[in-house]
Parts: structure tokens; sequence; C-alpha cells
């Protein structure tokens, strides 16, 4: 599944199973945790899906 790149503005690549994150034009790897936390940061916008993203 494609994603949006939070670093680059380039198409990153969702596993299927959710599982990572990574990005062939950054050196982008991370969990999907990592991700929309790392989102979350750069970007004000996404804080609502972190308040949505709670284990
Ligand atoms: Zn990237």
């Amino acid at each position: 599944m494609k994603v949006h790149c939070p670093d680059c503005k380039n198409i990153a690549e969702l596993s299927d199973d959710f599982s990572f994150v990574r990005c062939t034009s950054c050196s982008l790897n991370m969990t999907y945790g990592e991700y929309v936390k790392h989102i979350a940061y750069k970007d004000p916008r996404y804080r609502d899906i972190l308040s949505d993203y709670k284990h």
C-alpha cells in the first residue's frame, strides 16, 4: 500500500500487514507505529490520527 513519506514527500510503501513503512527515495524505514508518531510530529494536522492510535 502506498503512503506519503513524511521526510521526502515521495511515495513510501506500507507493508500489507501494516508492520512497517519503507521509502526507497530516502532512508525511511520504521514500524507503522513509529511512522504514525513521526507524521504526527512533522504535521500537527495528523495529531487526530495519533489520538486514535492507542494500545
Ligand atoms: Zn522518503
